[in-house]
């Protein structure tokens, strides 16, 4: 077999030799694929559709070995190296063009260790990988609202959903951690050893080396929680926000609620005339006993009249996967994001004028809940810095085909202009689209920034890790 031109690291090509190829394959476990080979197209396709990449080549890792291995060998022909854990990332940074890139998708094994109340996870793994493996014990960590995204890229760069205000983000729920560094060697990453590099990779993403396996605390959870959607019409919103403000600064921390505006899918529970228009619906979950759940819930679900009210006891794991299917793989998306103190009256308007224009009845717009647990850990004690903040801003723009990019784009960027001046300036790592590379430094790491620019030069001197929303390495 012929040899491959590989991009590298600064735009130019290197020739990887068919003996270089066959070395590699013989020393991994998983399998290298070239394009047309079976496994290259599943492994570089990902979440987001207007991601479309080709790279020279793709290793399938099968292990930590299988990772170093592929490590060395970008090192030292200076590839392009993208690494994928779920693929879920909107920028699409888990592939590359004409690169190397590392599928770990294959590496998905989570074990629980319930005496201790630790999970094992490896970076393959989707959410409902960890949250079934830790829920048939009544054990969960906090992680996102969406199933099928990837436990190691979303613990790199924070990690919040349901579980966050009372047990803090997925980073704060990390005891330790494997990775891979620059010159191809597994460190391990804890509290008392490697303690900058582990500071760094809880929020600093894949800037500092592959991660192989994370360990994370579990906490007793449901399995039955109580949790549901209460869908209002759009006519009321105004209303409901501002009843909505009210109701969570007095909610406990196990009682967690987003809003979500779109236009109403066809949910069997609504009636056919509300389907296909726009309304406000609010997204709880509450982490602890169902008593107590009821009590905190009530004020929530006492604001207004709504459509539908659907809340009630309901498995943990599942309701982890009530949002799957409204964020399916396969459509083209874009986000934009912004982190707020509070909600003003003002940002309340433009949001609800936001949505009666949305260029896609599948575009929505996300209030996540924060606060909390989250913001009882210092700014500086974690990569992620964004420790002050309430709620969280997702714009979900979501449409089919390329002839719609540009409206769907558009909408969004005004969006989020004229939600600018109610927001911190902060943004969430991992909600960031490509073109975001100049929010990096103020907006996702701000104070934290020159101390993670630092660990970079340490670890990652030459930027082999790249491909992500990039911290260059500071001289040393
Ligand atoms: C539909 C949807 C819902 C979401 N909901 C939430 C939510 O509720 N809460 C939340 O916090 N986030 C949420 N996110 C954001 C999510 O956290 C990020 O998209 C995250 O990066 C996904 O991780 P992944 O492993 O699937 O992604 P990938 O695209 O595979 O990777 C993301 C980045 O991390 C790097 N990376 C991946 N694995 C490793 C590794 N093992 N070692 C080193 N670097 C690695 C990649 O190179 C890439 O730069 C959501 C995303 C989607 C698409």
């Amino acid at each position: 077999m012929a040899g491959i031109s590989v991009k590298t690291g600064d735009g130019k090509t290197a020739t990887l030799s068919a003996e270089a190829l066959d070395g590699l394959r013989g020393a991994l476990r998983g399998a290298v694929c070239l394009p047309g080979d079976a496994g290259y197209d599943e492994a570089r396709t990902i979440w987001n559709a207007m991601i479309d990449r080709r790279p020279a080549a793709i290793v399938r890792a099968a292990g930590a070995s299988d990772v170093m291995q592929t490590v060395k060998l970008a090192a030292q022909h200076g590839l392009l190296l993208a690494v994928r854990g779920g693929g879920h990332n909107i920028a699409g940074n888990a592939v590359c063009e004409g690169g190397l890139m590392l599928d770990l998708s294959p590496m998905k094994s989570v074990r629980v260790h319930v005496a201790a109340r630790t999970a094992r996870v490896e970076p393959g793994a989707k959410l409902a990988d960890l949250d079934k493996e830790t829920q048939a014990f009544g054990l969960a960590t906090p992680v996102g609202i969406n199933s099928t995204t990837g436990v190691a890229g979303l613990t790199l760069g924070g990690g919040f959903g349901w579980l966050s205000r009372k047990l803090g983000l997925t980073v704060d729920n990390l005891i330790s951690a494997d990775v891979v560094t620059a010159k191809g060697e597994l460190l391990r990453a804890s509290a008392s050893e490697n303690p900058d590099l582990f500071w760094a990779i809880r929020g600093g993403g894949g800037n500092f080396g592959v991660v192989t396996s994370f360990e994370l605390k579990l906490h007793p959870v449901g399995p039955q929680v109580l949790a549901g959607l209460v869908v209002h019409p759009f006519s009321q919103a105004k209303e409901v926000l501002a009843a909505y403000r009210n109701a969570v600064a007095q909610a406990p921390d196990e009682m967690c609620c987003w809003v979500v505006m779109r236009k109403a899918p066809p949910l069997p529970f609504l009636p056919p005339e509300v389907h296909g228009t726009e309304v406000l619906v609010l997204a709880m979950c509450h982490a602890g006993d169902l008593a107590s759940a009821e009590k905190a819930a009530a004020p929530l679900r006492a604001i207004g009249k709504p459509i539908a009210d659907v809340v009630g006891p309901s498995p943990f794991a599942g309701w982890q996967q009530a949002f799957d299917p409204l964020l399916t793989p396969g459509e083209r998306n874009y986000w934009k994001s912004h982190d707020f103190l509070k909600l003003d009256d003002g940002l309340m308007d433009v949001l609800i004028d936001a949505v009666r224009k949305v260029p896609t009845p599948h575009c929505e717009i996300f209030i996540g809940h924060l606060g909390g647990a989250v913001n009882r850990v210092a700014a500086d004690a974690t990569a992620y810095p964004h420790r002050n903040i309430e709620f969280v801003m997702n714009v979900h723009t979501r449409w089919s085909t390329p002839s719609e990019d540009e409206k769907c784009i558009a909408w969004a960027r005004q969006l989020y202009e004229a939600t600018s001046k109610f927001a911190t300036g902060g943004v969430y790592v991992n909600f960031m689209p490509e073109d975001e590379a100049q929010r990096v430094k103020t907006g996702a790491y701000g104070p934290n920034y020159e101390r993670l620019a630092k660990i970079k030069g340490k670890y990652d001197p030459s930027n082999l890790f790249r491909m992500n929303q990039n911290v260059p390495p500071a001289p040393r």
